[in-house]
Formats: structure tokens, sequence, C-alpha cells
């Protein structure tokens, strides 16, 4: 294909404000697919995704788009070849998003009419100029009747520079303005500039692993061509795979004999593991091959780790096959063996962020057929002894009791937006989570961007939680790594009888360390029921104890209490117990029961 006549494109927006149903709409217009076989979200593949309503997975779509002669836009007439890459739209994915923006030439901007503004517009907009892709600005769901098109056109339009009337109007629910939109991409988009006679080199921005086909790697080539009868390197690892197919998706892929500068296709090679395809990776050919791979390749590493422990001990085979299944099409995902005192054997999992973990969670309880319990999220500490060793805690209860002379905590740059009504209760529960102020803009008049930067673990349980409820759902939030900080930290540990249970050690700021502690025992003085004997819960740091809780004896009670009375309420008590120890876990002597877990594990 001649570069003349492609356009690689992609649509950001903020979640929930239209991208996969304007790829859809984008998809039927230009008649890749056809209205009845249209089914919603076609893009967005996998069933978590589609009732979540997010994309975790990149694809492209290639899209033949005919601009006709006396077109309004004035884009030049013709027939002109538009790829689409979706990207995925969580900060989790940060990465995989800036990997897909390096694949074109152009970002469509999309904003929600009747919402305007929202956090990940401003940081997908940041990463989109940083890969120095030229802007589209839409308003989105114009249809709807609490559209305020005049105030965010108006907000749009200050945001990225341009007037107002340069902000293009669509519905992607109606189909109102797309066409015109698809004028505007070939009108505006630079046509990809690579060089065709070098050699070839082509950008990893997904890859997918696939049960029949093995690992399905989208490339964005940028010079020279790919052709399917060549052996292709990997640069980053000088690994080289036999090439078995080349193609392009629209929808469906459609075998190609070459992919040339430009072109943004797949590739299928014999590998089976999408680790040996890493997003970010440059693929050239074995045989006179580029020596200079394309900028930008990172390794991704986890940001938050988690115990996962199957709730019945015999799935632990099952889960460590499952985990080991799902890293195949996800090479961020990591994890190994890890034994639990208190819930037996497991996995120490690492995820590059929360929304991560739950939907690899989710996918193993789902896909898998698993029943399971995480421990509470943590980030990664590093710790300097005293003797000058330095160690890396992923797992709270390896946490040094003491002799630690300094301990580092990953910290992130965080953009809150919100209407302005609300800056003092953002800023007191960012100062609640040892938060620094970095600045503020008003963005309109009644519309604020708070930055703050705040340690990666204050954030890692419930704060957007928090902040959305505190907001009435109003304020969006995104966050990127910005470092380590040394921090004033300690681990709470919890004993039963005197015992520590691991799985509920915690690191936490000194001064949050004693509320910790008698928010836990407390919690747990309910959660676990009476036993047989006394069962003491303690709260320490190091030998100290900081909090105590006691479950008093009980079970006689619970008999005595039917005594006399009648014999079937009996047997149902009796029944009823016998029911709740299926789902306990021994710790020590003590039962407790998984609610007590996952309660106490949830929300701290
Ligand atoms: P994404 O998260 O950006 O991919 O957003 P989706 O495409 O999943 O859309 C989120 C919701 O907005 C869905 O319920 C869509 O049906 C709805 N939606 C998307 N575009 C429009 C539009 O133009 N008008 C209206 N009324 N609803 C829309
Ligand atoms: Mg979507």
């Amino acid at each position: 294909t001649d570069p003349a006549i492609i356009r690689n494109f992609c649509i950001i927006a903020h979640i929930d404000h239209g991208k996969s149903t304007l790829a859809d709409r984008m998809l039927q217009i230009t008649g890749v697919v056809d209205e009845r076989a249209a089914r919603a979200q076609y893009l967005d593949r996998m069933d978590i995704e589609r009732e979540r309503g997010i994309t975790i997975k990149s694809q492209a779509v290639r899209m033949p788009w005919t601009v006709a002669a006396d077109n309004e836009q004035g884009a030049e007439p013709g027939t002109y070849v538009l790829n689409m890459i979706d990207t995925p739209g969580h900060v989790d994915f940060t990465y995989e998003v800036s990997r897909s923006l390096q694949a074109c030439e152009a970002a469509v901007l999309l904003v929600d009419a009747a919402q305007g503004i929202e956090a990940q517009t401003l940081a997908n907009l940041y990463l989109a100029m940083g890969a120095d892709l030229h802007i589209i600005p839409v308003l989105n769901k114009i249809d709807l009747p609490s559209a305020n098109v005049e105030k965010y056109a108006l907000e749009l339009a200050n945001l990225v520079g341009c007037e107002v009337e340069d902000v293009l109007l669509t519905s992607a629910k109606t189909g109102l303005g797309v066409e015109a939109l698809l004028n505007e991409i070939v009108r505006t988009t630079p046509a990809p500039v690579g060089d065709p006679d070098a050699p070839p080199r082509a950008l990893i921005f997904d890859s997918v692993y696939d049960t029949y086909r093995g690992v399905v790697t989208y490339v964005r080539v940028v010079d020279g061509k790919l052709s399917h009868r060549d052996r292709i390197k990997m640069m980053s690892t000088g690994a080289v795979h036999e090439m078995l197919e080349v193609g392009v998706i629209s929808p469906e892929p459609v075998k190609a004999g070459d992919l040339g500068v430009g072109e943004v296709g797949y590739l299928i090679t014999g590998v089976k593991d999408v680790r040996q395809s890493r997003v970010g990776d440059t693929v050239t050919s074995q045989h006179n091959g580029a020596d200079e791979p394309l900028g930008g390749y990172e390794h991704p590493n986890p940001m938050v780790y988690a115990g996962l422990y199957p709730i019945d001990g015999d799935d632990y085979p099952t889960l460590r096959d499952a985990l080991e299944k799902l890293q195949l099409n996800d090479a961020a995902l990591a994890y190994e063996p890890e034994t639990s005192g208190a819930l037996g054997f497991g996995f120490r999992c690492g995820f590059l962020g929360l929304l991560h973990m739950e939907i690899t969670r989710e996918r193993l309880e789902r896909e898998f057929n698993l029943e399971l319990i995480s421990t509470a999220p943590n980030v990664v500490y590093h710790v300097t002894l005293d003797d000058g060793s330095r160690i890396e805690v992923t797992n709270p209860s390896e946490y040094p009791d003491s002799k630690i002379r300094e301990v580092l905590e990953p910290v992130v740059t965080a953009t809150i937006l919100s209407p302005a009504d609300y800056i003092g209760t953002i800023m007191e529960l960012c100062q609640t989570k040892r938060g620094t102020l970095l600045g503020m803009d008003y963005l309109s008049e009644d519309r604020v961007e708070m930055r703050y930067t705040l340690p990666m673990g204050e954030i890692a349980f419930d704060f957007f939680d928090n902040l959305k409820s505190k907001t009435k759902g109003y304020a969006s939030l995104n966050y990127e790594f910005a470092g380590e900080q040394a921090g004033d930290l300690v681990k709470v540990d919890i004993l039963l009888q005197g015992e520590p249970v691991d799985a509920f050690s915690a690191i936490v700021h000194k001064d949050a360390a004693y509320s910790y502690g008698v928010m836990l025992a407390g919690k747990l003085r309910e959660l676990i029921p009476r036993q047989q004997f006394e069962v003491p819960i303690q709260a320490a740091i190091g030998s100290r104890v900081i909090a105590r809780e006691t479950i008093r004896a009980i079970r006689k009670d619970v008999l005595a209490k039917c005594y006399g009375g009648d014999i079937t309420r009996k047997r149902k008590l009796l029944e009823k117990q016998k029911e709740g120890k299926k789902r306990m876990k021994m710790v020590g002597r003590v039962e407790v029961p998984q609610e007590a877990f996952i309660a106490a594990l949830s929300t701290t």
C-alpha cells in the first residue's frame, strides 16, 4: 500500500465517553462490519471487558474509506486506508497506551458532551502530545438531552488550543457527524513517513495469545517491509522466530504477502508466550536486519502485589495452571509460589495496578472456576538495613522488625479533576493520605485540576472509592509512578492467641499504625465467631502490643440457650454451625471463617 493513502489514528478518551461505541460506528459506516453482524462493542472482545465497559487489550482494524468528491470537510477525494488502533483506557495500562500511540500519527480526542474534560482525558492528551500526534478534538454524545455542547466545546477548544468551530460534534450512538469525522481524519492526519528501502523495523504495540494460533503480534511498520517469507528477530532479546503469517485485521484477520511502510497489521510466529513478543519491542528481519531498535522499550514492572490463595486447598494445582495460562497472554503478570501459615499454599502475584489485579482475579475465578482469597494489596518497598544491605519487600510479613536504616516507598503523581466546590474535601482526603500538593489550575470557572504527590501504598486500597463518594462521583483521578521516597513505615502484625497471622500483616505509616491496629483487631473480634476457648487478638509492632481485644469462649452457650427448648431448633443451630465450619480456615487452634479474611482484607 502506498503510504500516501494511509492514515493511522487512535481514539483517546476518559472511560465511558464513547470510544468503543465510536469505533463500532466507524466499522459500520466504512462497511467493514455490516449492520446485522455488528454486535455491540465489536472491538472489546473479552467478556470481562464488555461487562465492565473497559478495553484491556488494544486492537487494530483496517478500514477502507472513500472520500466523496463534494465533501464538506475539503478532504482530497479518493480511497484511503484508515488504521484505527484501539488503546486501553485505564491508568494501569499507561505503558500499553503509550505504545499504541507510537503506532499512530493522529489521535481523536473524544469528550462526553454531558461530562466535559476528565482526568484521563488530560492524561491521554498529554501522552498523545508527548508522542507528537496530531490531535482531533471531538465532542461526543451530542444527542443527549443533558449535553452542554457550547460549554464543553469551548473547554475542549481551550484545552487543545484551537477555535471552538474546529471541535467536531458527533453522536457515536446515532452516527451523526461520524462521516465528517472520517473525512477530517483523512484531511488532517499526516501520512506515515518511513524509508521503504531500509532494513525492516516494526513496533510491537500489542501481543495476544490465541489458543489455536499461538501468539498474535500487532505491529506498525516504520521502515522497510516485513514479508511472510522472513525470519524475524526481536531486537530486545535477539531471539529469532519463523514467520508463519502476516496480515491485517479487517475486522477478521486477512493474510497478506507483506507489510510495508506505515502499515499496521499482525504477524504470527510459532511463539506460545506473549513474553517472547513484548509490547514496545522492535521486530526486524534476521538477515540484513536493522541495527538500531525504535526507541522507548520498557519492561513492565509490577507495582502492586497480593497473595492469592484457593479457598479449597485441593485447587492449588488448578490455580497454578491457571496463572500459567493467563501469563501466556499477559506479560505484566508476575507470580511465584508462597506459603502462608493462615491461608496455606498459594501465590504471591505482581500486578501493574489495582484494576489489573481485580481483572486477573476475576478471570481466575470465572474462567477457571476457582474460589480465591486475596490478601490486601501492597506496594514494593526497598529497605536498607543497619549493615548497609538492601532488600526488596513484596510481602509485608517479610518486612524486618528491626535494624532498619531506611525504607523507600513508591510514590505517584496524581491528577484529580473536580468541580471547584470539592477543593476542600479533596485536600482533606489527600492530606490524610500523606499527599503533597504540587499545584492547582482552573480549567474553567467551576472546574479545577489538582496535582498531588501521594505514596502509592496510600492509594492502593480505597482512595478512588473514597474520592468518588466524597465528591458525589464528580471527581476523576489519574496517576503515574513518580519514583520513591523515604518513609517512616512500620509493620503491624495481628496475633491470634499469641500467634502472628501472616495474611493480616500490613506496612503502614508510623502515625497510622495505632489506629490501624485498633481498627483491625476490633473488626476481627466482630468477624471471628466465639470458640470453645478464649481467643486474645493483639495488634503489635515488633514485640510491642498496640491494641488488644478478646473473643470470649462460647459453644456451651449456644446450646444452653436452647436448653429445654424444642429439639428442631437445637438441631438447626447445630447444622448451622456445621455449615459455617465448612468455610472455616484453621489458624493455629482458632477457626476463622472465610468471611473474616475477606472482610478484614477488603477495605481497611
Ligand atoms: P468507552 O468506555 O469510552 O469505550 O465508552 P463506551 O463506548 O463503552 O460508551 C459508554 C456508554 O456511553 C455506553 O452506554 C454507550 O452506549 C454510551 N454512548 C456512547 N456514545 C454515545 C453517544 O453518542 N450518545 C449517547 N447517548 N450515548 C453514547
Ligand atoms: Mg471501551
